[in-house]
């Protein structure tokens, strides 16, 4: 069960309420690249005990494990663009197969076009009346879009660097590791990932402007969705989502 619950102040400077009770259902965090989708979603699963669905994650290791899919998106991911919709859906679909899901999900990066959109609210619908339903399947999304500017966006992504053990994310510019390059958790040398430069930041935010923006416009519609400043200290806007989404689910 959740163990950082306390951790995660509320926006009154006081600890959040314990939420590791509450059923979080299904979660859509969106925004463009580097608004902290990920690290957000990390901490939200650490409150909440439910995963993190990243599809970016889930086709890198395609890609390293080099699956069919992985051959296929690898050339696409590399000029910033978006594969194709029926097969990131077919490998959304077959993540939410797994038991862990039961609670409820993470989204991150997911859906990235209308035509995903679309076919997670049908999907998501069709299980809601399946008599066979778990708790979480029979709520609707929540949608949480993070807003930071561009200026900031590209600091954030060109300075990104990974630790290829623990995953730790730092910023050569932001949260540099103690040591120039070197986790401060397992000392192993750090990762840029290869679409983290500038030439290619530039095409992923058109690829943003142009298919996923929409997407937002379509979860602002219904009524369950929200805006929060994504430029802020990591735990402060885990806050604002954490709350955004208890109001929501109010
Ligand atoms: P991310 O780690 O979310 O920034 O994703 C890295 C890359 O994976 C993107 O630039 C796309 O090429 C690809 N990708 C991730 N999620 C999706 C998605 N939902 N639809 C299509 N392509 C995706």
């Amino acid at each position: 069960m959740a163990t950082a619950v306390s951790t995660v102040a509320g926006e009154d400077g006081h600890p959040m309420q314990d939420l590791s009770k509450m059923i979080p259902g299904p979660i859509l965090l969106l925004g463009a690249p580097g608004v902290g989708k990920g690290t957000q979603a990390k901490q939200l699963v650490q409150l909440w005990d439910i995963p993190q669905i990243s599809t970016g994650d889930l086709l890198r290791a395609n890609v390293k494990n080099g699956t069919e899919l992985g051959k296929m998106a690898n050339e696409i991911m590399q000029k910033g663009q978006l594969v194709p919709d029926s097969l990131v859906n077919e490998m959304v679909a077959l993540r939410l197969t797994e038991p862990d899901v039961k609670r409820g999900f993470i989204l991150d990066g997911f859906p990235r076009t209308l035509v995903q959109a679309n076919w997670l609210d049908e999907k998501l619908a069709k299980q809601s009346s399946d008599p066979a339903d778990t708790p979480a399947s029979t709520l609707p999304v929540v949608a949480v879009s993070i807003q930071v500017d561009y200026t900031q966006l590209l600091r954030r992504i060109t300075g990104r660097r990974n630790c290829p053990v623990c995953q730790t994310i730092y910023n050569i510019y932001l949260q540099p590791p103690k040591v120039d390059g070197i986790c401060d958790v397992e000392g192993a040398a750090l990762v840029q990932r290869s679409d983290d430069t500038e030439s290619c930041f530039a095409g992923r935010m058109l690829t943003y402007q142009s298919l996923t923006a929409p997407v937002v416009e379509h979860y602002r519609a219904l009524s369950r969705f929200a805006e929060v400043n994504g430029d802020q200290p990591v735990a402060d806007v885990a806050a604002s989502i954490v709350s955004s989404v208890e109001r929501l689910r109010a």
